[in-house]
């Protein structure tokens, strides 16, 4: 349900209707807009009368929200949300397609360096790597650790780039609150629901990946996880699910991005690297994502692939990534 104030209405109104929502042990979620206050009711079981409140001064409306995710949806929030990155410099969400590009793992202090320079020479704006990468097998790189996030620390210092890198689990997440401008939940943490509310309990922004079997509205849920401990700086991001070709190793689900611009006003990013696996369809998948007006891109980009330490194949050299970016201007897209 959202409770939705009169332009005229007091703060003794607002109180009455929040101490309402309290007296019946539901969550009142206050979402002040440009125009009129709306106060969102979470954790009711069940429907809620919408005669209890339409009667008290000061309420203009209440409007059953029919959706299981609420903090994430359009119908409880109308207006885009845009969420600010580092010293605010860059905002993801905005007029701009964000474009951040990296390596898949952080291999080393110059090859990070190297890669950083090259993609903001190209147009990112904020730079990719994994310090604690999820492996498939044990026996792959698993990242360099905490060495692996203070480099990042001196790629941002060096470059002026944000950084963003996956927090794997609960003592990582600490680690990476700490040294990344935002948070990224990886593809198999995506139902990882503890991990989800200590997301939702970190001050910095959160890119949860969709999980890569999860359906829009299982992702759309994960993200209320993030939400309801507090934490409304969530990007999206569409990586590609699994279905039964072999021409890619995922397939980029772009249904998707119209869906969730109408039920949520989170901004959403698309991962073409992880999507195809294959270097040769980064960019038309990128063109693709940007033709469905996703708010950015994170790609993955390495000045040696065939020796990167993961993901090589689907790795951009710069000049490749180069041509990504022009590609995208020429398409009259501010990057
Ligand atoms: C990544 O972006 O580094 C990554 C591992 O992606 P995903 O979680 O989408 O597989
Ligand atoms: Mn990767």
């Amino acid at each position: 349900m959202l409770i939705v104030m009169n332009r005229n209405a007091t703060q003794e109104d607002l109180d009455r209707v929040i101490k309402t929502i309290l007296v019946h042990g539901w969550e009142p979620k206050p979402i002040p807009g440009g125009e009129r206050t709306a106060i969102g009711i979470l954790r009711n079981q069940g429907a809620v009368d919408p005669a209890i409140f339409l009667g008290m001064s000061g309420v203009r409306d209440a409007i059953p929200v029919s959706k299981p995710y609420k903090l994430v949806s359009r119908e409880m929030h109308p207006e885009n949300t845009t969420v600010s990155v580092g010293d605010g410099s860059v905002v993801i969400g905005g007029e701009k397609l964000v474009i951040m590009a990296g390596p898949c793992a952080v291999e080393s202090e110059a090859r990070a360096m190297e890669i950083a320079h090259a993609v903001k020479e190209a147009g990112a704006s904020i730079f990719r790597g994994g310090a604690f990468k999820p492996r498939t097998s044990p026996y792959s790189f698993q990242g360099l650790g905490i060495k692996g996030l203070e480099i990042l620390a001196r790629v941002r210092e060096e470059t002026g780039l944000l950084i963003v890198t996956e927090a794997t689990d609960h003592e990582v997440l600490d680690l990476v609150e700490e040294y990344a401008d935002i948070i990224q939940i990886g593809t198999r943490n995506m139902q990882n629901y503890r991990l989800l509310l200590r997301a939702g309990q970190a001050k910095k922004p959160v890119m949860l990946k969709r999980g890569m079997w999860a359906t829009v509205d299982e992702f759309l849920m994960a993200a209320e996880y993030i939400m309801s401990e507090g934490n409304s700086q969530v990007i999206l991001c569409e990586r590609g699910i699994r279905t039964f070709t072999r021409h890619s190793r995922n397939t980029l689900d772009l249904n998707a991005v119209p869906y969730i611009r109408n039920e949520s006003h989170l901004p959403i990013v698309v991962d073409p690297s992880h999507a195809s696996g294959r270097r040769d369809q980064v960019i038309p998948l990128a063109r693709a994502s940007a033709a469905v007006g996703v708010d950015g891109l994170i790609v993955e980009v390495h000045t040696a692939p065939e020796q990167a330490l993961s993901d090589g194949p689907q790795s951009l050299p710069p000049a490749e990534f180069e041509k990504l970016v022009n590609g995208l201007r020429a398409m009259n897209i501010m990057v």
